[in-house]
């Protein structure tokens, strides 16, 4: 496993802790509507507080690029972070200068404060040297606990890193060590299973996935793509025939590398595109000109099903079918749940992530039975497409100091 510190290789009491969360909550008229980034940051603000070390939050919120927006002041998550957080909050108007340094300097062992939005400076996105300087200045040593923020070579996610002495806060910690038991050094065989609308956003992903995974589930949309470059019918199905030859492409790779590349048998087939529209199970080969494919059929989940039953790892980016419009959601909830009971077994480790496949593990109701589901979105995706992570790679790097 590659290394990185985390909280338990440092002392932090009396010590100023810049701690970079992700506080960009989802908002409607001044109020957070989804507190779940805030929860969890939890463990990692309350360990350093209850240890004595002064917590110093560092954050972006939406896009203000470089310019102070009222709109998106951090101010505004103040009331539900202390809420979530039970403890006071000392708000900073700016998260360098002297508004910081009066804030830190009144603040005792084991208090928590929050800066202003890191993205009211243009200095963060651009990770610049002078930018960097005046953040670590207010810390004695950085933790990171913005696995979601981390695919971002930013002044607060990676510059500080090298400033600092830099640690894992428990959530990145968590991540990564979910994230490397399933692909870094993986209990064999490995399945991925990848889903969602488009062959397009996910080729880098398909194309890295195949030289490390034993099988590789396609599903959804993008399965589509396959059939049709395989010859098959998918009459007026969601499907990307220009890029057939990417799709043959990532099947000779999979084949070269050992990799089987699994492909639905049978569909779910409807002629509109909405939920409890007329459909009908078809096998791939009989798929109607006016058919659209919204779903797999039953004897494509069993067969991932059996495969599953022989597998030790699973990663899980996106739906099998249009799980919005149920009954299209069936696949995708059949084989969540045959996840869910084989890790509950301790025959499976079971990482998902992404975004659509949060909410379709959510709606099947198993994603509390996964092993890890991560909800960091594009940090996910970008892993997954074998990228080195500036945020991580910085962490790594100090570690090695
Ligand atoms: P992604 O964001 O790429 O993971 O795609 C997720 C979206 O793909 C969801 O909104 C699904 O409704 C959609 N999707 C999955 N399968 C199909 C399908 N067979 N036809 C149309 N849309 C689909």
């Amino acid at each position: 496993m590659t290394a990185f510190h985390t909280l338990d290789d440092v002392d932090v009491k009396g010590k100023r802790v810049l701690l970079r969360v992700d506080l960009n909550v989802p908002m409607e008229d001044g109020r957070v509507t989804d507190a779940t980034r805030i929860e969890r940051a939890l463990p990692t603000i309350n360990e350093i507080a209850d240890k004595g070390g002064r917590v110093i939050l560092l954050s972006h919120f939406g896009r203000p690029k470089g310019q102070r927006v009222d709109a998106e002041s951090l101010r505004q998550v103040v009331p539900t972070l202390e809420h979530v957080l039970k403890r006071k909050i000392a708000f900073a108007d700016d998260c360098v200068g002297d508004a910081v340094a009066q804030v830190v300097d009144a603040l005792k062992d084991g208090e928590v404060a929050l800066l202003e939005n890191t993205r009211f400076h243009k200095g963060e996105e651009k990770n610049a040297a002078d930018f960097v300087d005046a953040l670590a200045r207010n810390g004695d040593i950085f933790v990171s606990d913005a696995f979601s923020a981390a695919h971002r070579a930013h002044a607060s996610t990676e510059g500080i890193a090298h400033r600092l002495p830099a640690y894992a806060g428990r959530a990145m910690q968590a991540e990564l060590e979910a994230l490397q038991s399933a692909l870094a050094n993986p209990q064999r065989p490995v399945m991925a299973i990848v889903g969602g609308a488009k062959v397009s956003t996910k080729l880098e992903l398909l194309g890295n996935l195949v030289a490390k995974v034993d099988y590789l589930v396609i599903g959804g949309g993008m399965a589509n793509t396959f059939l049709a470059a395989q010859g098959k019918p998918v009459g007026k199905s969601l499907c990307e025939h220009d890029l057939a030859g990417a799709a043959r492409d990532i099947l000779a790779k999979a084949e070269t590398a050992g990799c089987k590349l699994v492909l639905p048998i049978d569909a779910t087939v409807a002629q509109k595109f909405e939920a409890h529209a007329p459909s009908q199970i078809v096998s791939v080969d009989h798929v109607g000109e006016n058919d659209m494919i919204l779903d797999v059929g039953p004897k494509s989940v069993a067969h991932v099903e059996t495969l599953l039953a022989k597998c030790k790892t699973l990663v899980w980016n996106g739906p099998f079918g249009a799980f919005e419009l149920p009954p299209f959601n069936e696949g995708t909830n059949a084989v969540a749940r045959c996840a869910a009971r084989l890790t509950v077994e301790g025959k499976l480790l079971s990482i998902a992530g992404g975004g659509d496949t949060v909410a379709a593990l959510n709606q099947a109701h198993v994603a509390q039975e996964f092993s890890y589901v991560s909800t960091a979105g594009g940090a996910f995706l970008e892993w997954l497409e074998g990228k080195t992570l500036p945020g991580v790679a910085a962490l790594m790097q100090s570690s090695q100091r």
